[in-house]
């Protein structure tokens, strides 16, 4: 009943040129079987935001989406080097990253930042990625569902059940990112199913079933098969192996039936 959602996060990776020749290969692979991948999934490619207006025209007439990594809560201001909802939307953007660890573990954004971003993607009609996820330190001492769960209860505070079919959430353990080493399917279905379980406890059962979990974190051709069968993991947040259309495309095709 979820559509499986398979996106792509670019990071600060790939100038408008770059990005439009990944795209065309990526779409020489894709757009053949697109009809077939429509049936029970999403795609989503979020490039850095220089390259937004050319990856929207590069993708038209595509079955992926437009994403952006950030935004900032205000629709305008004084915000040196923030971008705002409207202006991403005005590109075509129908989806937003927010809270991934790089912006909370590098630019420092709270739990309380990314509460305002989750609120104003939902006021703008947009689909919010929340990522939640913890250290390595945290996983150590036993504290990852307690991190977890306190991102969750703080990302989504005053943000109401109805908003369970259009909120993302996406699961990356900080460990996981950009490392090499992946959560193995079992750790993954683990935390997927205590989000759910809160999501259940906070908005209620079908609200919670309604709510992709995605998992991020040195995804690759070679581990997508197993983590997509675990029944709580929607889909998948893919960094390094987004940026290769060879790659990124044998993920986009994972389980295709
Ligand atoms: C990410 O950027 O969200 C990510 C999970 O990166 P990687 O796949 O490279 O670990």
């Amino acid at each position: 009943m979820r559509r499986k959602l398979i996106a792509g996060n670019w990071k600060m990776n790939l100038s408008a040129n770059e990005a439009r020749a990944v795209i065309a290969a990526l779409r020489a692979q894709i757009d053949p079987v697109a009809a077939q991948l429509a049936k029970d999934r999403e795609l989503l490619i979020a490039p850095t935001t220089l390259a937004i207006g050319a990856v929207g025209q590069a993708l038209a007439g595509s079955s992926i989406a437009l994403g952006a990594q950030n935004m900032h809560w205000e629709d305008s201001g004084a915000f040196t080097g923030e971008v705002s909802a409207p202006m991403l939307k005005a590109f075509g953007v129908t989806h937003v990253i927010i809270g991934h660890s790089e912006r909370r573990h590098v630019f420092f954004e709270t739990d309380e930042f990314v509460n305002r971003k989750v609120a104003t993607a939902l006021k703008h009609r947009m689909v919010p990625i929340m990522c939640v996820g913890e250290t390595l330190a945290e996983r150590e001492a036993s504290r990852t569902l307690e991190v977890v769960m306190r991102q969750l209860e703080n990302g989504l505070s005053n943000i109401p059940a109805e908003a369970a079919g259009t909120v993302v959430i996406a699961y990356e353990p900080v460990w996981a990112i950009g490392t090499g080493k992946t959560a193995t399917p079992e750790q993954a279905q683990l935390v997927h199913g205590s989000i759910r379980e809160f999501l259940d406890d906070s908005w209620g059962k079908s609200a919670a079933a309604e709510t992709r979990i995605l998992y991020g974190g040195s995804v690759t051709p070679d581990n997508i098969d197993s983590l997509l069968a675990k029944p709580d993991i929607d889909g998948a947040l893919v960094g390094g192996a987004s940026l290769k259309a060879d790659s990124f495309a044998r993920i986009i095709r994972a389980r295709l039936k």
